[in-house]
């Protein structure tokens, strides 16, 4: 049996919306926990949840911030453990971009959702109630407004609406993207260092939900994320993390076309224990959330549910 669990931001501070980050010492805590229950492996051994009785899991950082390399990737290495970063490769590439999920985070993190909900009804009628129900599914931590504006924003505005409010955003709040992006995202050097220690799998290109876009679209988010990692660190890419990844953000024409396009696994973020039939391209994740520690223990009640 395999399981995995995913970590996003890994900072200090809290904040009242947006950002959920867990500190350095939670991290270590929580690591260290999970090792004495299963035994961490790296992407190179994966393959063994279809054979292997023992129970293992992998640790995996979505998104490519630079927090993950300054504490992820140190807590990582002074428990001689391995992991995979999949960072999206947009802002690496184009370092004046910020990815549009981030600058929401930041600005949620900073401003009341009211206003926000209110700006995006300029761009797309919203019958809340309807939407509440899908948005639950997909935003479990999230409150009732929260939930409601991430769904409307990531599942019911086309891509050209997102972008429009995104640039109103921007605007609004004059917001230096160059400096945000410095800020946020790890440098090719560290991705490099990642890759050279088989810790890198891709995130996409753009970071949007794979099921809102046509195949060929979907099919150059894989390839073209998956050819700007392999430059940067001449080690071929294997692994995938879909982005949001819960059960809205995926189909089954996007994870076969993952496996055409030459990745070998896929992460999702259903929810789940991986056991010996589990498909390598449907891979389940918790949330540190979900686990030792985290807001609620799903982990444990899974366990004993097996
Ligand atoms: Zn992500």
């Amino acid at each position: 049996m395999l399981i995995a669990v995913n970590y996003h931001y890994l900072r200090d501070e809290s904040y009242k919306d947006g950002i959920y980050p867990i500190t350095k010492a939670a991290l270590n805590k929580q690591i260290k926990k999970l090792a004495s229950r299963f035994r961490i492996i790296g992407q190179d051994e994966i393959h063994l949840v279809n054979s292997s009785n023992e129970d293992l899991c992998i640790l995996t950082f979505d998104d490519g911030l630079r927090e993950q390399f300054d504490v992820g990737y140190q807590v990582i290495k002074e428990l001689g453990l391995k992991a995979i970063f999949f960072p999206s490769t947009r802002p690496i590439q184009n370092k004046e971009y910020v990815l549009p999920v981030h600058l929401l985070h930041h600005i949620r993190a900073n401003y009341d959702t009211n206003i926000l909900l209110e700006l995006l009804q300029k761009f797309s009628t919203i019958d809340q109630k309807n939407i509440y129900e899908k948005a639950k599914a997909q935003y479990r931590y999230d409150h009732q407004l929260a939930a409601t504006f991430k769904y409307v924003y990531n599942f019911e505005l086309s891509n050209v609406q997102r972008v429009s409010y995104i640039n109103l955003l921007i605007n609004e709040l004059e917001i230096d993207l160059s400096q945000f992006n410095n800020d946020l995202y790890m440098t090719e050097r560290q991705i490099s260092i990642l890759g050279q220690e088989g810790m890198i799998g891709s995130h996409c290109h753009n970071h949007n939900p794979l099921s809102s876009l046509s195949l060929d679209e979907v099919r150059d988010e894989m390839i073209r994320s998956k050819q700007i990692l392999e430059s940067i660190i001449s080690v071929e890419i294997d692994a995938i993390s879909y982005p949001y990844g819960g059960p809205s953000s995926y189909t089954d024409d996007v994870l076969s076309l993952a496996n055409d396009t030459g990745y070998r696994m896929g992460f999702t973020m259903t929810r789940g224990l991986n056991s010996k039939d589990a498909k390598m391209m449907r891979l389940k994740r918790f949330d540190t959330n979900d686990v030792y520690g985290g807001k609620t223990d799903l982990l444990t009640e899974m366990l004993k549910e097996q």
